[in-house]
Order: C-alpha cells, then sequence, then structure tokens
C-alpha cells in the first residue's frame, strides 16, 4: 500500500514489459473499459471434496480489451483501487455475479472478492443489498471474500461486516495464512468461512510444514465452526491428501480453470438474461 499513497491523481502503476499505459492513461483506459462493457465475470467450480459435486463458483474479473485480449486482474486492480473506480466496478461485479447465479442450480452460491477500497470508501452494505434486490437472488447464495488487506481498518470493518452477515451474506477470509493478523480477525469478525492459501496446497506434497500449517488450520475451523475451502488444488495427491485431514471444500485447476459461464452452462444464463 506503501506506494499507492505517493501522491494523490499520481498513478505511479506501470507494468515492466507491458505495453500497457500506466497512471492516468490506465484511469481513462478503466473508465472507458466499464462504460463500453470491456468487463468480464470468469467462474471457477468450488467443489465438495467428498463428492466433487459443484458448490458454486468463484467470480474473477477479466478484461476483454479491444487490443491487448484477455487481462488478468492483477494488472488492472491495483490502478483501479488507486483511483477509486474499484467501486464503482466492484458494484457492476457484485451485480452481474448475483445475475448469472440466478440461473444456477438451486444452492449453488456465487463467491465474490471485495477490495479494501470498496469497504473503506464506498458503501459495501448498500452496494450489497442493491444487488440481491435487483436480481432477487437469496442472501444465503453470496458469499463474500475478504482478504486482511480489506480489514485493516477492523472497526470500521467489523460493524459494516456485521450488517451484511445479517443479511445472511456469507464472509470468507481469503488467503488464509498469507497475513499477519489473521487470529484476531478470526476472534472479532462475523467470518464463515476460511480459504487456506494455495501456498500452502502447492507445496504439500514437499513441505511437512505446509502440512501441518493446513492440518491444523482445518481443525481450528472445526472448532470454530467454520467452512473451510482449498485453494490451487492441482493434482490427485494434493486432492487425496485434503480428503484425508477432513478438508470440506476445493478449487483449482484440478477440478476447473476460471472460464466464462456460457462456456459451461450453454443455456440457463441465457434464458435468464432474456
Ligand atoms: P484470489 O481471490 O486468491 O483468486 C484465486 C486466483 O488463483 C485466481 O487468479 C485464479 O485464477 C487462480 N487459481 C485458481 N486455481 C488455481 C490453481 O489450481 N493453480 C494456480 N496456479 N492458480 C489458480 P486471478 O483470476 O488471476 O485473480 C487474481 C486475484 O485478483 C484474485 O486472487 C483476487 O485477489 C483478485 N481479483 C480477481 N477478481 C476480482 C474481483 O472481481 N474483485 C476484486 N476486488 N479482486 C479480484
Ligand atoms: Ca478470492
Ligand atoms: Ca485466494
Ligand atoms: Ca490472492
Amino acid at each position: 500500500y506503501a506506494s499507492k499513497a505517493a501522491g494523490r491523481g499520481q498513478f505511479t502503476f506501470f507494468e515492466p514489459g507491458m505495453d500497457m499505459p500506466g497512471g492516468d492513461t490506465m484511469k481513462a483506459e478503466l473508465l472507458r473499459a466499464l462504460a463500453h462493457k470491456e468487463f468480464e465475470l470468469h467462474y471457477q467450480p468450488i467443489v465438495n471434496l467428498s463428492d466433487v459435486s459443484v458448490l458454486g463458483y468463484e467470480a474473477l474479473l477479466r478484461w476483454r480489451h479491444p487490443e491487448q485480449g484477455l487481462i488478468l486482474p492483477d494488472t488492472f486492480i491495483p490502478t483501479a483501487e488507486d483511483s477509486g473506480l474499484i467501486v464503482e466496478i466492484g458494484q457492476w461485479i457484485l451485480e452481474q455475479a448475483c445475475q448469472d447465479a440466478c440461473g444456477w442450480e438451486d444452492g449453488q452460491k456465487v463467491a465474490v472478492n471485495i477490495s479494501a477500497v470498496q469497504l473503506h470508501r464506498g458503501d459495501i452494505g448498500a452496494s450489497v443489498r442493491q444487488a440481491l434486490a435487483s436480481t432477487g437472488l437469496p442472501p444465503s447464495r453470496l458469499e463474500l471474500e475478504l482478504t486482511e488487506s480489506v480489514l485493516l481498518n477492523r472497526q470500521e470493518a467489523e460493524a459494516t461486516l456485521a450488517d451484511i452477515r445479517n443479511l445472511g451474506v456469507g464472509l470468507a477470509l481469503d488467503d488464509f495464512g498469507t497475513g499477519f493478523s489473521t487470529f484476531t480477525y478470526l476472534a472479532e469478525l462475523p467470518v464463515t468461512r476460511i480459504k487456506l492459501d494455495r501456498h500452502f496446497v502447492s507445496t504439500l506434497e514437499t513441505n511437512e510444514r505446509s502440512r501441518a500449517i493446513l492440518a491444523s488450520t482445518i481443525n481450528l475451523a472445526r472448532n470454530l465452526q467454520l467452512e473451510v475451502t482449498a485453494e490451487g488444488i492441482e493434482n490427485m495427491t494434493q486432492l487425496a491428501w485434503l480428503r484425508g485431514v477432513g478438508c470440506d471444500a476445493g478449487q483449482g485447476y484440478l477440478f476447473g480453470k476460471p472460464q466464462r459461464q456460457d462456456l459451461f452452462f450453454p443455456s440457463p444464463s441465457r434464458l435468464v438474461s432474456a
């Protein structure tokens, strides 16, 4: 965050080696992208590890740039956050994700990533209410994914998140284990799920400590009566081990990469949007 604070209106973002304008140009590009509907959501399945049934999907933002093709979020979300545009883009993401989920099987959830800026500069409670009201999605089918950066200002986050949780919307702590004060968050915030960071899963075969951390966190989740999802499962060995330690849910290339929903649901989405 240090670099983001460097001067208002001065966007220092630059991706070395990429033919992508930085700073104000990028902000203007993002505004244009929003107006021209160049953003799209891709969905990655989250499965029940015991029977591999689909519990829901995580919405992952993509930018279909007219010249540069599909751009991944790590490239442009920092600028969207610095410029505050993430509030508007985030509102679109929430509405689109809720609308898409209305066409899925009953009970399947949609998980939406929320940026810190949406929490502190926007009115995320109002955005969530608006998205649920305009689409009719039952609140229990929506889950917000929050990283620790979202929660840096804990007092402020606490009230807002309690309000959202009271609507019946789920709250997942994303990238669990990569921050510094995760236990404080678990104790203070109305979280309903832990997402085990991909790093631990990708090293579990070779690193005994990764296995110990995963097993302990799954146990902790059980004791706190939280659901738990392992991220980044790419092979059968990882799946078998996670099943063995009682992990409920998982996500990763083994089950499916993020893709446009019309590629896995040819008709329902069209029926819904028609
Ligand atoms: P994240 O929330 O931790 O999302 C998971 C990332 O891991 C995604 O990258 C996904 O494509 C990738 N992934 C999933 N399974 C596997 C796997 O098996 N192996 C590997 N190597 N990677 C896997 P993606 O889509 O590039 O998103 C990157 C980050 O951008 C996300 O991390 C999230 O922090 C942010 N992001 C994505 N969409 C949104 C959004 O709509 N709003 C906000 N605020 N942030 C978003
Ligand atoms: Ca996430
Ligand atoms: Ca994650
Ligand atoms: Ca991440």
